[in-house]
């Protein structure tokens, strides 16, 4: 029975699929304006650790992913620049050149994490008509209105707005001070805003030129692959308040009923204490401690080994210790490779039960992982529990049978960023665009080898 701590009931839930045997579920993705930080990663390791245990379930698995390529504003409230041609302009590249680089580093720093990568990735651009038939929709329901810069959402008239984290409408003390002074409510939210003539992404609407709104991205994409009634959201805390208050209130509203069961929001990595930070010139990313010696594996190692619903405070001290927890934990492992002792099928039995157990309490993986040690340390050298414990690597995506100097060949981020999208094509069965990019990949001296799960590439031979 797999309980995960719902952040809407405020309750460890178990969790019961709608559709039998298969869960759905949507992941907020990156913004590919910049590189992501260690925190973001943190988000999307806390997403395979979910995934791999619905997995080791014995779930099937629909999971959906945005990459945010249109720009939004740079903060929660519509308000401020638009991050996209910020980038743009400061890079002097297109927008869409500005998301391939940086798409590309993001799934290459996904695959060095070995992480469980959704069943379907989706660009926001290439659903903007689900964007705007989501609004129309909203607007036939009698939920939007327009002002000077934009179609907005009317929460007054949505009354169960705020039930995530715990909002009241007549209370509107805390809310920023807004940029647009015409709205009806502090807490209403664009889903549609009109652009300057110069702006480079917009796109023709019944309401006139513009682009979406951030929120409505998610719930498009969400509501176009997962219909209107699916079971885990996930993102980080800090879309809590908003981006997903937002969310709920826009599906809520359409459909006409609750659209998302389970939410599921991991905590914050902190670094030296306290926020990452451009003044303190402490937001890393996995290259930065690629460059200081540590692995992207180490780094998962360290954010495992604490619950995924905890702060979790990154220093370089911590991550040294957690570098040599895991180079001991795979020599442990490897010890018990060729080892000669039976174990008894009840003892398996038990650490199997003992291990799903603790999986399946809201992940308690750092629970997990003590008990691998313990058996490790404590068992004859045996085959058996080799065995076993690759079986539980299943639910960590620790690469634990990798041998301890093992270092994960490095994809170049193009690369990555093809193999991803001759995945995606082949997925839509546009076989012949995928046969064309796996011939481009192998021209550039890679290879893309396909799996139960997804796919491998791999660097030729010279
Ligand atoms: P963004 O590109 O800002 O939307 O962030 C991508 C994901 O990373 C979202 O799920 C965020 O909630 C999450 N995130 C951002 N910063 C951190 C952090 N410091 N720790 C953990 N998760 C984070
Ligand atoms: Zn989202």
């Amino acid at each position: 029975m797999l309980k995960i701590f719902n952040s809407l009931t405020n309750k460890k839930e178990e969790i019961k699929p709608i559709e039998e045997g298969l869960i759905k579920m949507y992941t907020c993705g990156p913004t590919v304006y910049y590189y992501q930080h260690i925190g973001n990663m943190r988000a999307y390791i806390f997403m395979d650790s979910l995934r791999r245990v619905i997995k080791y379930n014995g779930y099937k698995i629909k999971g959906v992913m945005n990459v945010t390529d249109v720009g939004h504003l740079t903060s929660d409230e519509d308000s401020g620049e638009d991050k996209m041609e910020l980038a743009s302009k400061r890079e002097n590249k297109s927008p869409q050149e500005i998301a391939n680089f940086y798409a590309g580093i993001f799934f290459s720093d996904l695959k060095k994490l070995n992480i469980d990568i959704p069943e379907n990735i989706t660009y926001a651009t290439h659903f903007i008509p689900q964007m705007i038939e989501f609004v129309k929709g909203l607007e036939e329901k009698g939920y939007t209105y327009k002002i000077d810069d934009g179609i907005y959402f009317d929460v007054q008239k949505f009354p169960e707005y705020g039930q995530l984290s715990n909002k009241d409408l007549s209370k509107t003390g805390n809310a920023r001070i807004e940029e647009n002074k015409n709205k009806h409510h502090p807490f209403d939210f664009a889903l549609w805003k009109f652009v300057e003539p110069n702006h480079i992404m917009k796109w023709d609407s019944p309401w006139g030129v513009g682009c979406p709104g951030w929120h409505i991205e998610c719930s498009a994409m969400g509501r176009t692959l997962l219909g209107d009634r699916f079971d885990i959201h996930t993102g980080g805390i800090d879309h809590k308040t908003i981006h997903h208050e937002d969310e709920i209130a826009q599906n809520d509203a359409l459909a006409g009923h609750r659209v998302v069961n389970t939410w599921v929001h991991n905590e914050f990595l902190l670094v030296d204490g306290g926020k990452m930070s451009k003044s303190l010139g402490n937001i890393y990313t996995l290259e930065d401690l690629e460059k200081r010696g540590y692995s992207a594996m180490d780094f998962k190692y360290f954010c495992l080994n604490t619950h995924y619903g905890k702060k979790l405070n990154f220093t370089f001290d911590g991550l040294t210790a957690s570098k040599n927890g895991y180079k001991n934990l795979k020599t442990l492992v490897n010890e018990h490779k060729f080892g000669t002792a039976k174990i008894d099928k009840d003892t398996i039995s038990l650490y199997k039960k003992k291990f799903l157990d603790a999986i399946n309490d809201d992940l308690n993986i750092p629970l997990a992982i003590g008990q691998i040690f313990t058996i490790l340390k404590t068992s004859e050298k045996s085959k058996d529990i080799y065995d076993l414990v690759l079986d539980f690597d299943r639910a960590l995506g620790l690469e634990l049978d990798a041998c301890e100097n093992h270092t994960s060949l490095e994809i170049p981020a193009e690369i990555s960023t093809l193999a991803q999208q001759r995945w995606e094509a082949k997925k839509n069965k546009d076989y012949q665009k995928s046969d064309e990019l796996r011939a481009v990949i192998l021209q550039k001296g890679y290879v893309v080898k396909d799996n139960k799960d997804g796919y491998t590439i791999e660097k030729l031979e010279q």
